[in-house]
């Protein structure tokens, strides 16, 4: 029903009953559609290994995180496929497949932000939808905002490191070519780099790391794609002062580090997860010899961190600035994204601030839903990581032999006094690998109502473009 006929019904009903008008009037207004809005909290790796080991840290075994007191919470299938047309499933995602997944509820390839596998098709994202409805939207990374994740809700390009214009030939990493993105040049007719598609596209707030993927001059112009920001209506913010000081009249792109972000905990004088020390008496005896865990070790405060925004702090920002004299509503995509890269370098403590970051981020999004009821707050991972919570001392550490993992293996002192390890054996190279099981999801009274407590990655995408009637 429209508003006016809505308004017509309720003056027919209030001359009906013999009430006065003025109340009809008023009752007209209160039944007016409230704002629209959908706030996605994405924990970059953050599984149920990763939600466990931050709960024990930092409530307890016993305790409780707010994610725990979420009213739904369920699970999702993660998909992704070989990247061409028709491939076959893969069953380990990355963060550019996933993120298209749930940015377009579209399957595709490792690499990928939100274009189709094989055929290199640009998809609409919901932050495309949304706007072209007249929605606000925002982006909030504790990564570049030129990152996988962020990248996928409002860029379209074949491969996720083609962050800035000076990448686009040939993107290599300690002088091993990766792989470029020249059909995707905008002299070619695409849409340029991830970059230079985030300063072009509808979105309002975009808040971050990555100030280094700004600084290169746009394709085919003489400016940096910081002026084209500008240029396209954008105030820049690069501290946490500027943050607070916002223009909730212009646009805002907050650029607050070189890259990602500095975690806000790190391991003892910086320590990661180490081998055992073995020393096995092959000539003895197969069985026989020593092993020597890696010392117990606190969690401290990152030094690097500093004045760095936290994520409830980019958050509060981009809520108030999306939702400011808006009737219609609004997206807001929030990333919390190193819980996965500190799990790639076997920095367990590293994660366990992001997640305390998350949990802070959540808590702002909770409390501005409940001023705004029609808000659908979602908590979800996009992939499983590598960290595995084990026993401090081996489960089989009575046999006369000596017992180890493979892998790394971080023990830590917890604040409620015992030692908690956390392991990681996916490989022997520097970086740790993703792993392929279901990841969890919450969500808040409004999603429970509608999301079923399992479903595939892209069915996300429809839940929330559904609440938002596109
Ligand atoms: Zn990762």
């Amino acid at each position: 029903m429209t508003r006016m006929s809505r308004l017509s019904v309720l003056l027919y009903l209030a001359c009906a009953l013999s009430l006065p008008a003025v109340v009809a009037a008023q009752d007209a207004d209160n039944t007016r559609e409230s704002p629209r809005n959908v706030i996605l909290i994405i924990g970059d790796g953050m599984d149920d290994h990763q939600i466990t080991i931050a709960r024990n840290y930092l409530k307890g075994a016993a305790g409780t995180l707010q994610l725990d007191a979420m009213p739904m919470r369920g699970a999702v299938q993660v998909l992704t496929i070989e990247d061409k047309v028709g491939g076959k499933p893969l069953y380990v995602a990355d963060s550019a497949n996933t993120a298209s997944s749930i940015a377009t509820g579209v399957v595709t390839s490792r690499g990928r932000i939100s274009t189709t596998a094989g055929s290199d098709e640009p998809v609409p994202t919901i932050v495309e939808l949304a706007s072209a409805a007249g929605y606000r939207t925002g982006l909030v990374s504790t990564a570049s905002v030129t990152d996988a994740t962020p990248a996928a809700f409002a860029s379209q390009i074949n491969f996720r490191l083609c962050e800035n214009p000076a990448v686009m030939h040939e993107v290599s990493y300690s002088d091993i070519p990766l792989g470029n993105c020249i059909d995707h040049l905008k002299a070619n007719g695409g849409g340029g780099s991830i970059a230079e598609q985030l300063v072009e596209s509808p979105l309002h707030v975009i808040l971050g790391g990555g100030q280094k993927h700004f600084a290169p001059q746009a394709e085919g112009k003489s400016r940096s794609v910081l002026a084209l920001a500008q240029d396209n209506g954008f105030a820049t913010a690069t501290s946490a002062d500027q943050l607070q000081q916002a223009d909730f009249n212009k646009k805002l792109l907050g650029l607050f580090a070189p890259s990602t972000l500095p975690v806000r905990m790190r391991g003892q004088n910086g320590r990661e997860a180490e081998s055992p020390e073995v020393s096995l008496l092959h000539q003895v005896h197969d069985y026989l010899g020593e092993v020597t865990l890696p010392e117990v070790m606190r969690c401290e405060p990152n030094p690097e961190f500093g004045n760095t925004p936290t994520l409830k702090a980019m958050t509060d920002t981009a809520i108030a600035h999306l939702s400011a004299n808006n009737s219609r509503g609004f997206f807001l995509m929030v990333e919390s994204a190193s819980i996965d890269k500190a799990s790639h370098q076997r920095r367990p403590c590293g994660s366990i601030g992001e997640v305390q970051q998350l949990e802070e981020a959540l808590q702002s999004a909770l409390d501005f839903s409940r001023e705004q009821p029609n808000t659908l707050v979602i908590v979800t991972a996009d992939h499983t990581q590598a960290a595995q919570l084990v026993p401090q001392e081996s489960l089989y550490a009575d046999f006369p032999i000596p017992i180890y993992t493979p892998g790394k293996i971080a023990r830590i002192q917890t604040p409620e006094g015992s030692v908690m390890a956390v392991n990681y054996a996916t490989n022997n190279f520097a970086m740790e690998e993703h792993t392929g099981a279901n990841v969890p999801l919450f969500a808040n009274e409004v999603g429970r109502d509608i999301i079923p407590p399992f479903i595939q990655q892209p069915q996300l995408f429809g839940i929330m473009t559904r609440h938002l009637g596109l």
